[in-house]
């Protein structure tokens, strides 16, 4: 086949960029350059954006303005909540399909004596409430459970989840990363104590992200330094970067109902033509999963190659395994899933956005049918 044009569909690694978003970011590159932190007026614009987008960000997960604090990133905002358990001495409870952004410094909070708890998941990559139920017998610590899992897409559920750890006096962490901007969530109503969210992911700009801390949550300070965020982050604010991700937060939750089921028709599309092709393949993760997320195993195939052989046929995908010379590495999700071997090395990740149109369905699918 012919390569005809250029399909993004790899939108759980990032998003493009809103122009909405930057449109609204341009002023405090260039004339609005101030120092939102400085008293004189030349720095009221920068300050006013900041707090209105502060609102904004609130108003879009159902929190209080002074319940978010602005990080460089969804990495960022998982270490600061891991580096806070440490300080405050609570024992960690996460789940084996984290993202590494959480998985990596709670492995090095281990390695220095700390008490980290890994739980395993079901064949959908779901956190079982009794999992969870059982691994919470200390009087106190902090859990944490992914809202919506990168590779696979499934949805925790988080609801429940809280309720357990509440109910043993525990704290509960979502990393909503992949969450926010997709899917409806209201912090208040999930009840849980912190969250992390990525601008990136919901087609703001790279290197700026949030952490929810609840209101009444005395959580330790992060970067030391200047008093921005209530000194509790500490560095001159990314102001350009704060306005992008509000705009691009707030116009994504204004669209959420219609990418859904957009995406939704899109998933169908490529499932579909795989199965009237008869390509044998699994649909990896749970029923209930980001709206988009299409993680595949062809059994016998090679993740590696169909990647890139989609890639010299225009179409950017991920894959769930990674070779290097020597091995095919299958990734900690798919081996948590306990995934067969065989099958997990042949797998890809398609994610979608609301850019992409039926005709990108069916050309994709019609890609891997030509290849395999
Ligand atoms: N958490 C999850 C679930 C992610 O998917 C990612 C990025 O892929 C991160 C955290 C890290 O976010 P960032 O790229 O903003 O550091």
């Amino acid at each position: 086949m012919a390569q005809r044009y250029n399909i993004y569909a790899d939108n759980a690694a990032t998003t493009k960029l809103s122009p909405t978003a930057l449109e609204a970011m341009l002023p405090y590159l260039q004339a609005d350059y101030g120092n939102a932190s400085q008293p004189y007026s030349f720095s009221r614009s920068p300050k006013k954006a900041i707090k209105a987008a502060r609102e904004i960000i609130a108003n879009c997960i159902g929190a209080d303005p002074e319940e978010i604090y602005f990080t460089s990133c969804g990495t960022e905002s998982d270490n600061w909540v891991v580096a806070g358990a440490v300080d405050l001495g609570l024992p960690i409870v996460t789940s084996a399909i984290e993202h590494h952004a959480m998985l990596k410094p709670c492995e090095h909070a281990l390695s220095r004596g700390h008490k980290v708890t890994t739980l395993p998941v079901n064949a959908d990559g779901i956190v079982e409430e009794q999992t969870l139920e059982n691994a919470t017998i200390e009087s106190n610590g902090i859990v944490s459970i992914m809202y919506a899992n990168n590779e696979i897409g499934t949805i925790q559920p988080i609801q429940s989840l809280v309720k357990i750890a509440h109910s043993k006096g525990w704290l509960f962490h979502s990393d909503a990363v992949q969450a926010i901007g997709h899917l409806p969530i209201n912090v208040h109503d999930l009840n849980v104590d912190l969250m992390s969210a990525s601008a990136h992911k919901f087609n703001g700009p790279k290197g700026i992200g949030f952490l929810y801390i609840r209101n009444g949550l005395e959580w330790p300070p992060f970067i030391k330094g200047g008093a921005q965020e209530h000194g509790f982050r500490a560095g001159t604010e990314n102001v350009a970067y704060i306005v992008g991700m509000a705009t691009a937060l707030q116009e994504n939750v204004e669209r959420i109902d219609g990418t859904s089921c957009h995406l939704t028709k899109l998933e169908q599309i490529i499932i579909d033509n795989l199965s009237s092709a008869n390509v044998t393949f699994k649909r990896n993760g749970a029923r209930e999963h980001i709206p988009g997320n299409i993680s595949l195993s062809f059994p016998g195939a090679s993740g590696e190659m169909l990647l890139h052989r989609l890639d010299l046929m225009g179409i950017s995908v991920s894959t769930g395994s990674a070779c290097d010379s020597q091995n095919t590495q299958i990734s900690h999700v798919l081996k948590a899933i306990a995934l067969d071997n065989e099958i997990a090395r042949g797998t890809i990740r398609i994610s979608l956005s609301r850019d992409n149109t039926e005709s990108d369905a069916i050309y994709i699918a019609s890609a891997i049918v030509s290849i395999l």
